[in-house]
Order: C-alpha cells, then structure tokens, then sequence
C-alpha cells in the first residue's frame, strides 16, 4: 500500500453514502484515477476542498492494489477556476473538455501531457476574454492525437493507398478516403488541403492557432461528426 501526492483536476463526483464522495479525476502524475473522500461533508474543515468538478487540486491518495477505488485523504484546492462559470458557453466548452477526457484516457495510465492539455484549456477558458470555440477545437484535436485516437489521414481508410495533398473526410470511417472508396460512405465530403494542413498544425501546436472563421468551424464540426461516429457512447455535451 503506497501513499501518493498528485493534483488532481476533477471531472466527475459523486454522492457516496450521507457524508462521502466518490469521484474521478486527472492526476499529473498518476493518469486518470476513481477515488474516495470519507466525511467530506461530515469534516468540511479537514479538507480544504470539496473537490467540486472543474477545480484543480492537491490530493493525497493510498494505492491499496486491491481496487481502482483509491482513499483520498487529503485534499487541498489549487484553483478554483471560477471564471469558467461566467457564462453558458464557457461551461459548455468546459463540460465537453472534461467529458472528452472521460471518454477516450483510461484509468491508471500516467499521460502528463494530457494533464497538461486539459489545464491549460481550462485555465485558458476561465479567462473569458479567450476564444472558447478556438480552445475546443485545438483541444479536441490535441486531445485525440495524445490518446492515439486521431483521424486517420494519410491514408486511406478504406483501401490504405497513401493520401496527398486532399481526399474525402469520412466521420463513419474515421479518417480520409481516395477518391477510388468512395462508395465506402455516401456522407463523404471533399476535405481541402487547407482543413488537413490545419488539422496537422493543430495537432502538433501547445496551443489554439488563429484560424480562418469559416476554416475553424467546418473543422470542428467534421471533429464533432468524428466523435459521434468513433466513440462507444455518445457524449452529452455533444447533443445540441
Ligand atoms: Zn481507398
């Protein structure tokens, strides 16, 4: 049994039992984890926390080894972040990073750069005077790349012949197709040479680009198409 000190951002809570929590946060150290906090109502003062989703904290936490349920036994809170709750879209944004999060990085694996990712968008996000829509969208593409999750887009998702320079954007097949698989999907869509350079400088940049308006949208909307397609549960955040 081991203690550990991490911060931890946390993405979910929930009631357990009258007085406890269990939650689950990304820790910069440990990856994703699931813990419990005991008497987190009952003691208030104890923690310096009430480890409230979308703040970024301390924690002190054993590893049992016996279950991924870990006790949290201290916990300290960092940042509150409380300019995400200035308006709707900022929470919204917000909502859909976390859940993203939840959806594609596995419990227990230590990915320090996602953690990263994830605060930086959020401290970003609670600034207001960012473009949330440029935050998401550099978010999401950052985000599927680190969890090896991407589009595929050079080559073809049907035939794997290589692709150059443009091809068909297809959200059912999860990447690009040539022009000789288009039969694979009826809803393929012409995908410029300017979305896949976008896409890739996205990808590869520590944060959002400034973007043509009309360029940043047609992206994020092929990404959000890519998502309901690739994901084994559909994300509320992504309903509109
Ligand atoms: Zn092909």
């Amino acid at each position: 049994m081991g203690l550990h000190t991490a911060d931890a951002i946390v993405l979910r809570r929930y009631p357990f039992r009258e007085t406890s929590v269990t939650l689950s946060c990304l820790t910069d150290r440990f990856g994703k984890l699931k813990g419990l906090v005991k008497g987190l109502y009952a003691q208030p003062n104890r923690y310096r926390s009430a480890m409230e989703p979308f703040t970024i904290n301390r924690i002190v936490f054993y590893d049992t080894r016996m279950s991924q349920l870990h006790l949290i036994s201290q916990c300290d809170l960092l940042s509150p972040l409380t300019g995400l709750q200035c308006d709707v879209e900022t929470m919204r944004v917000a909502s859909f990073c976390v859940e993203l999060i939840d959806a594609v990085v596995p419990l227990e694996e230590p990915q320090p750069a996602t953690y990263q990712l994830l605060k930086q968008a959020l401290e970003r996000l609670a600034l207001a005077s960012e473009d949330a829509a440029g935050t998401r969208l550099h978010f999401t593409v950052r985000l599927l790349r680190l969890a090896g999750f991407q589009p595929q887009l050079d080559e073809c998702t049907g035939c794997g012949a290589t692709i150059r320079a443009s091809g068909y954007w297809s959200a059912r097949q999860g990447g690009l197709l040539c022009p000789s698989c288009l039969h694979e999907d009826p809803m393929v869509e012409p995908a410029s040479s300017e979305m896949l350079s976008a896409l890739a400088a996205l990808a590869e940049s520590a944060q959002p680009l400034r973007l043509d308006g009309p360029l940043a949208a047609r992206l994020s909307q092929r990404l959000d198409e890519f998502l309901r397609w690739r994901l084994d549960r559909p994300l509320k955040t992504l309903t509109r």
